[in-house]
């Protein structure tokens, strides 16, 4: 199977069509976003610096995320491809992964792309709530996306948390981050023939239902 990347707005849905196309083809899902929020829980100047950056919507350095995202590939569940949430986050990102990849003998695979309104994304933002140890993700505002019991965990029973960059002021510079930083990506992976745009802003079964047809069951 090939490597998926998947480009959005935050809370377009990435990381819910990250978790479904696990699920689907048995390749690894890699969140940089959650990765650093792992390591933001360390007591060290890294761990302060990285959890200072994500709650004011900032990127953390391309040095850092590019050691974190190798170290990851590297290991042997990522042979046989992987999704990418999160990562690359602008251009310099992805020409070191482009290089990155050439290293290690793998493929770059295919980009999708889910194409949402940014109001649409931000009233998801408002209800988020997610497992901080399966990471899965919940929303309030979506009868058919809230937890069986609230504030609980349906898969493995953990107590749910709110994100701390889930709210309307870091939204929108997370929004204008992406805008500015990411978007540009779908132009430096168009002129590789890789992309596929799909609507991000259905229910999660229909947005997947649409990925598969391009990816293929
Ligand atoms: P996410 O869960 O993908 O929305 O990421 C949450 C936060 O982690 C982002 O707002 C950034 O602060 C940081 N982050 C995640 N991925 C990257 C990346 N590839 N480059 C820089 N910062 C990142």
């Amino acid at each position: 199977m090939k490597s998926v990347i998947l480009i959005a707005a935050p809370a377009a849905g990435k990381g819910t069509e990250a978790a479904l196309l696990k699920q689907q083809y048995n390749m690894p899902h890699i969140s940089t976003g959650d990765m650093l929020r792992e390591k933001a829980q360390e007591d060290s100047e890294l761990g302060r610096d990285i959890n200072n950056k994500i709650s004011n919507g900032m990127f953390v350095s391309d040095e850092l995320i590019i050691e974190i995202l190798k170290q990851r590939i590297e290991q042997e569940d990522c042979n046989n491809g992987y999704i990418l949430d999160g990562f690359p986050r602008n251009v310099a990102q992805a020409q070191a992964y482009q290089q990155m990849l050439e290293e290690l003998g793998k493929d770059l695979g295919v980009v999708i792309v889910l194409d949402i309104d940014k109001n649409v994304a931000a009233s998801r933002v408002a209800g988020r709530i997610s497992c901080p140890d399966c990471k899965e993700v919940y929303n309030t505002n979506n009868e058919e996306m809230k937890p069986k019991t609230e504030g609980i965990c349906d898969k493995c029973g953990a107590e749910l948390v709110k994100r701390a960059d889930d709210n309307e002021e870091t939204y929108m510079e997370r929004y204008n981050t992406y805008m500015e930083k990411t978007s540009p990506l779908i132009d430096f992976y168009e002129k590789q023939g890789v992309v596929y745009h799909v609507d991000g802003s259905n229910d999660r079964e229909e947005t997947h239902k649409q990925v598969v047809k391009i990816l293929g069951e």
